[in-house]
């Protein structure tokens, strides 16, 4: 099972690694700082180098699935299509050669990866500015949209300005964990209908922003900056009525 290094901080952009096997789902390495898509944020693009300097560009990370259809935690790294193929089959060429066992860098492209902490970070302010349950997310390196279960309008220039407030307020985030006992005895912290919280290991992790005051507490595997001032000038571009009880909100960077 590999050792997912990007939990317990999000800033690390690179580790070393030994690659454990190569699948038709992906690399999968002993550890990695390369985040799966899930959660409705995007996986993790970089490189993998080896120890002769050569390259593997990865295109797009994913959590595997187990034979029975049931997800498990090997962490897929994923290279074009005819590299991953041709490492599966072990044809070992001079412009590729990767095997069980290789060490290698796993490097994330920490600028696209940055921006998504940045996105996931405002979608929590967003849940604070919108006390409503989220039916729907989706975080990219140039977007973000957050799906809320409600009939009444929102208003695209005041929610840009509550975000602008709480940056400028530069409330700290904080990753913590309560027990799954603590989690059904408060199901009002989960906030997500369409995201299962992070359960399984008898604890689940807990993302919190603010300190004295509580801007927002809930369940959630992804990764976060650190500070909500690092968000920096992220706007509202628009506001859809995606159906009569559901309202999108689309993030965006100023330019
Ligand atoms: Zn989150």
């Amino acid at each position: 099972m590999s050792q997912d290094l990007f939990r317990n901080d999000a800033y690390l952009t690179e580790c070393t690694a030994t690659v454990t096997a190569i699948t038709p789902q992906g690399i999968v390495l002993d550890r990695t700082v390369f985040y799966p898509l899930g959660g409705g944020q995007a996986g993790d693009t970089g490189l993998l180098v080896l120890a002769d300097g050569s390259e593997i560009v990865i295109g797009d990370t994913r959590k595997g699935k187990a034979e029975d259809g049931s997800f498990n935690d090997e962490i897929g790294h994923l290279p074009p299509s005819d590299v991953l193929i041709q490492l599966f089959n072990q044809e070992q060429t001079a412009a590729v050669r990767l095997a069980v066992g290789d060490t290698v860098t796993a490097r994330i492209d920490w600028a696209r990866r940055h921006r998504l902490m940045r996105f996931h970070t405002s979608t929590h302010l967003l849940c604070h500015l919108v006390p409503q349950l989220v039916n729907g997310c989706s975080i990219t390196p140039d977007y973000a949209r957050l799906d809320f279960n409600m009939t009444d309008a929102l208003d695209k220039d005041l929610l840009t300005a509550g975000i602008a407030r709480l940056v400028a307020a530069a409330h700290p985030v904080t990753v913590g964990a309560i027990t799954d006992a603590e989690l059904d005895a408060n199901p009002e912290l989960v906030k997500s209908m369409s995201v299962q919280p992070p359960r399984g290991s008898g604890k689940v992790r807990m993302i919190r922003i603010g300190t004295e005051e509580m801007i927002d507490f809930q369940p959630c595997g992804g990764t976060h900056v650190a500070n909500t001032a690092e968000i920096g000038p992220v706007v509202v571009t628009k506001i859809e009525k995606k159906s009569a009880s559901t309202r999108r909100v689309v993030l965006g960077f100023t330019p």
